[in-house]
């Protein structure tokens, strides 16, 4: 899985330089801030929900390369999707990076299943997991999101 790796490393490296979403939208339907004790990692979403769909969607704050990747690539992946699809999307991609998915499954990860490496970095688990934790907080009304 070396292509697998580099290619992950590649992705990581180019959405830390420049990540997708980054900013505030204002005004905004729904938003939440996450914090991950362990690694530092400070997130805060915003969201523009009409209609039951995520019409648009940033991200701000500062987090470990993991993190804004993570964030940089959700915000991409849920934009236009449904909030029930992007819950799916949340479950699903918590359930890899836990080693929980059964990636010879069909999923809804798209590009996402990149992060499947996280799993063997367990401290890493809470930096890949805190932007989707933060997005079903947001979802949910939920103003502080956890990583538990
Ligand atoms: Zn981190």
């Amino acid at each position: 899985m070396a292509d697998m790796r580099e290619l992950y490393q590649q992705v990581i490296l180019e959405h830390n330089k420049k990540p997708r979403n980054f900013g505030k939208l204002e005004p905004c339907t729904h938003h939440a801030d996450g914090h991950n004790p362990l690694c530092g990692d400070q997130l805060r979403l915003t969201l523009q929900v009409e209609g039951g769909r995520i019409a648009d969607i940033k991200f701000e704050g500062s987090g470990c390369a993991i993190d804004v990747a993570s964030a940089s690539l959700m915000t991409g992946a849920v934009k236009g999707k449904t909030t029930d699809e992007a819950d799916r999307m949340a479950d699903q991609f918590r359930a890899m990076v836990r080693g929980d998915l059964d990636l010879s499954q069909p999923n809804d990860l798209g590009k996402l299943t990149l992060f499947q490496g996280v799993k063997d970095l367990p401290v890493r688990v809470k930096c890949a997991v805190l932007p989707w934790a933060t997005l079903r907080s947001a979802l949910k009304g939920e103003e502080i999101a956890s990583t538990e």
